[in-house]
């Protein structure tokens, strides 16, 4: 999966760290990241000595323009504290943040969605939601705190359930309507408050698909950034009856698919397609 790194590791403890030549900013433009594509398809991001010479007209909303973000493969990455503008290098250019998953990049891949995950968070937490005054950063951990009522605003994960429903050699594979990604997915969807992810498993098979589960057991989870969610990956059996009444709001098809016939590869990125892996090699948690 993408978080597998071929080696190292992401350092994610906060430190209030100045940015240094050889350091990394990941630099958002709206929904989009600069970054530089060789004709391989290898991504790049670019260092702090390009950015700081180009972001001379930039403006930034942050007591500092540079935040540290994490460590990953002893790389330092720092966000830009703003709507970034135009790169100084036509090799660089803004690129829609969905569209980045890759297996050419995996690393840059894997840093570039967790540095819009905390990016997203910055951005939206300006303000004090409780009493509308504007937030300062805590010196020894990443927190926002509101300096006028106390207020403190942590980093925000939306747990999500990625969800196989089995029966005995047939899983079923779902494609979701009205939206960009057209291949096939698991079912799935977001934890709502006051319920366990066991539930919402089966609360979401029930909604998206009109049948009933049982064994629910835990499979694996995955950091996904780009949707700012930590994605829990389950297997659960068909309970009952097996004919599907669809969600057409969420889905524009979910079919059943034999073990030997299972249409989607791995692509060594996401929990779904490994999870739909494993079920084709017979290696599911019963
Ligand atoms: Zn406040």
């Amino acid at each position: 999966m993408l978080q597998d790194l071929a080696f190292g590791h992401l350092d994610n403890q906060y430190r209030d760290h100045t940015p240094q030549k050889g350091d990394v900013v990941v630099c958002i433009q709206g929904g989009s990241i600069l970054i530089a594509r060789d004709k391989n398809d290898v991504l790049t991001l670019p260092a702090f000595e390009q950015v700081e010479v180009w972001s001379e007209h930039w403006t930034h909303w942050h007591e500092q323009p540079f935040r540290y973000a994490f460590t990953m493969q002893d790389v330092r990455y720092f966000l830009w504290m703003g709507n970034a503008g135009e790169p100084g290098d036509p090799a660089f250019a803004y690129e829609a943040a969905s569209t980045l998953r890759q297996v050419t990049s995996k690393h840059i891949c894997f840093a570039a969605m967790t540095a819009w995950h905390i990016f997203c968070w910055y951005r939206d937490n300006k303000f004090c939601g409780r009493c509308g005054t504007a937030t300062v950063h805590d010196g020894v951990e990443r927190m926002m705190k509101c300096p006028n009522c106390g207020n403190m605003i942590f980093p925000r994960i939306s747990p999500a359930c990625i969800i196989a429903l089995v029966d005995g050699d047939r899983l079923m594979l779902s494609k979701y309507a009205n939206r960009n990604y057209t291949r096939y997915a698991l079912l799935a969807g977001f934890v709502e408050i006051g319920e366990t992810a066991e539930e919402c498993v089966a609360r979401e098979v029930m909604e998206e698909v009109g049948l009933k589960v049982k064994n629910v057991r835990y499979y694996g989870s995955q950091p996904w950034g780009i949707a700012g969610n930590l994605q829990i990956g389950y297997f659960c059996d068909l309970d009952g009856d097996d004919s599907v009444t669809l969600d057409e709001n969420e889905l524009a098809s979910a079919e059943w698919f034999h073990r030997d016939d299972i249409p989607a590869k791995d692509d060594g990125i996401s929990l779904t397609r490994e999870m739909i892996r494993i079920f084709s090699e017979g290696k599911e948690p019963k």
